[in-house]
């Protein structure tokens, strides 16, 4: 039986996988107990037959299980077969997807050809307006007989031909009578697939996979939990394709995709997952099956104690309600801890990866828009001047030896806090490790928390403990402690953002402090202030929200991301949307400030916010006017 969220509480502290059905994808079922599957998508045009075949190959050969190719008509529908047969004759019999939007002939030809179809539920007989509508009821319900009539020979058609199909909500693409009534909302992009799985359900058809892509990942996991608890509210467990949408390229596009990802993993959810990137799609796939491995143990945890009550919605973020303390808690954005109590020699390197520029007026170093708030110095004795707004934060003995305390701040274990003749009078920072009983912990106001686990599971058993803490009233702040194992960087990267940006996700914690032996001060720092902007905590720097091509692409986005990546890269907190065409573009990036969208062949719309308000500027031209209009609109500041 399904628990995941709806029935009960025991999914938060024990791994278990979501009892999702089997659906037959060709020859490699997805579901249930089979293992989470990879998959990928093509970015040649779809006519282009020896392109896409080449591409499919590749992809395979890195390990993608499931290939989808765009199908924007029926011409290219067609050519699927096509693709499919030279694949068979080189002995891929990989299952093809078609990825659908707007042409049900489209979808209904593919579907006599592939494996598997995706529709778009906000767009596969709705046509995108822009426009804000007001739907009685019987207007809406006017439309949902029309989508009916549409949907349902498609329907049939899979059913006969046994073909697989995905019912896929993208949070940017939401149709305007789903828009009238739910806005752009978790909630939203649920009803817009269920919707479409009633349909299939009243025709006998559950060869469904479902999926709830977002670029924001906080919408992304909420609209993942609610899909599952409203699945459970009408009997259904159609397997999850998981995915974050317009993720971008590098580090950042890791870090968010497998914080959305890894964390929905963590619960349990998911079935199959493509990672998006723009870069080459083959470049997706050692992400994706590193992604999947971070948690190949995890069945295996140590039992975490269960919760009794939820004090949470699940649902909807809130931040966990604590007492500022100094630069923690309260309403301030979540903090970062650099470690410097392992290095040697003089500090000024150290200090430059951890953030910090030297301002000569002042004679003093200043963190910049990415420097660590707090440093930790251990029993370290610094001579060295930060700017006023830096913490330091010393081991306790170290601390009550030391003759300037201004600014510093003491380190305890939770047995020295107990026996310390000398603490801070306004902030002390103790470590306590979930093991520790809720019950046996110092109440004191002053107190900040320095949370670790050992567990396995670890995002489970530090939710469970900051829960139970908020369960008892319990206001003092809390900053994760992650010690990174010795694996990889990207490994550890992207282990590290899902057990932490999944805490950070739901609102429940103050800061993170993330430690580790392999990695240096600069890429932890790096990291630390990724996974803040990843789960929206603390934007510190631009934010890309870019496609990751197909064969609708009118230019080639990553050489054009790479070209307003370099000039507006200071932009903190500015989030630019570079969008591969103008059918689906527009609505992925639903999100951004401003948006650089393939309008035609050698032509690119700009956009402020959903509005196009340069037109068809030629190619040559784009980026220049998107800076012009980005500084138009009070948005720039010089680098
Ligand atoms: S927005 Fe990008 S990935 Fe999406 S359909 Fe258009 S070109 Fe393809």
């Amino acid at each position: 039986m399904n628990t995941h969220f709806s029935k009960s509480l025991e999914t938060l502290t024990r791994y278990q996988r979501y009892e999702s059905r089997v659906v037959n994808i060709g020859d490699i079922p997805l579901g249930g107990n089979n293992p989470i599957r990879i998959q990928s998508m093509t970015n040649t045009d779809t006519m282009d037959t020896a392109g896409t075949v080449a591409q499919t190959i590749r992809l395979v050969e890195a390990g993608c299980e499931y290939v989808r190719i765009t199908a924007p008509s029926v011409k290219e529908a067609q050519n699927l077969g096509v693709i499919k047969a030279e694949l068979k004759k080189r002995g891929y019999t990989v299952p093809l997807i078609a990825d659908i939007h707007f042409v049900p002939r489209a979808a209904e030809e593919a579907a006599k050809l592939v494996e598997k179809v995706r529709v778009n539920p906000g767009n596969y007989v709705d046509r995108k307006r822009f426009q804000e509508f007001e739907y009685n009821q019987q207007e809406y319900q006017a439309e949902l007989d029309r989508i009916e009539q549409r949907f349902t020979p498609l329907v049939k058609l899979c059913r006969e031909e046994g073909t697989a199909m995905r019912i896929g909500s993208n949070h940017g693409s939401l149709s305007d009578r789903i828009l009238s009534h739910y806005g752009d909302t978790p909630q939203g992009m649920v009803e817009s697939a269920m919707e479409f799985v009633r349909i299939c359900a009243t025709n006998q058809f559950h060869d469904l996979v479902i999926s709830m892509k977002a670029s924001n990942t906080r919408i992304m996991i909420q609209a993942y939990r609610l899909l599952v608890d409203q699945m459970n509210r009408e009997g259904f467990n159609y397997p999850l394709h998981l995915g974050v949408t317009e993720a971008g390229d590098g580090d950042d596009a890791r870090i968010k995709s497998s914080l959305g990802i890894g964390s929905l993993l963590r619960d349990g959810l998911g079935d199959t997952i493509r990672v998006s990137l723009t870069e080459p799609p083959e470049a997706e796939i050692p992400v994706a099956i590193s992604i999947v491995n971070s948690i190949k143990n995890i069945a295996q945890h140590a039992p975490i104690e269960p919760l009794k009550t939820l004090p949470i919605n699940m649902f909807e973020y809130q931040r966990r309600k604590t007492q500022p303390l100094s630069i923690i808690g309260g309403d301030q954005v979540p903090v970062v801890i650099a470690d410097l109590s392992q290095t040697e020699g003089g500090l000024d390197n150290y200090l430059t990866e951890a953030g910090y520029l030297f301002d000569l007026m002042s004679d003093t170093w200043v963190a910049g828009d990415q420097g660590a708030d707090i440093l930790y110095f251990g029993q370290k004795d610094t001579e060295i001047k930060l700017s006023e707004n830096t913490l330091c934060l010393y081991d306790s003995e170290t601390w009550s030896n030391s003759e300037t305390q201004d600014n510093t701040y003491p380190l305890f274990t939770l047995e020295s806090y107990s026996t310390a003749e000398s603490k801070h009078k306004m902030a002390n920072f103790v470590f306590v490790e979930t093991s520790e009983s809720i019950g046996n912990l110092p109440g004191d106001s002053g107190i900040i928390w320095l949370l670790s686990s050992k567990n396995e599971h670890q995002m489970a058993d530090l939710r469970r403990f900051i829960l139970e803490l908020t369960n008892q009233g319990n206001t003092q702040p809390i900053i994760l402690l992650n010690r990174l194992k010795d694996e990889r960087r990207e490994e550890l990267l992207l282990a590290a953002s899902a057990e932490i940006g999944a805490i950070l996700n739901d609102g429940l914690s103050d800061g993170i402090w993330l430690r580790s032996s392999t990695l240096s001060i600069f890429d932890i720092n790096e990291l630390s202030f990724g996974v803040l902007q990843a789960s929206r905590s603390r934007m510190t720097k631009t934010e890309y929200i870019a496609c990751p091509s197909c064969g609708r692409t009118l230019f080639d986005l990553e050489e054009v991301t790479a070209q307003i990546r370099e000039r507006t890269s200071h932009l903190k907190g500015v989030k630019i949307g570079i969008m591969g065409c103008v059918v689906n573009g527009p609505g992925e990036m639903a999100d951004a400030d401003f948006g650089y969208v393939g309008t035609g062949p050698g032509k690119v719309s700009l956009y402020r916010g959903q509005l196009v308000v340069r037109p068809h500027v030629p190619q040559l031209e784009a980026v220049d006017s998107l800076i012009e209009l980005i500084k138009s609109e009070g948005y720039w500041v010089d680098p």
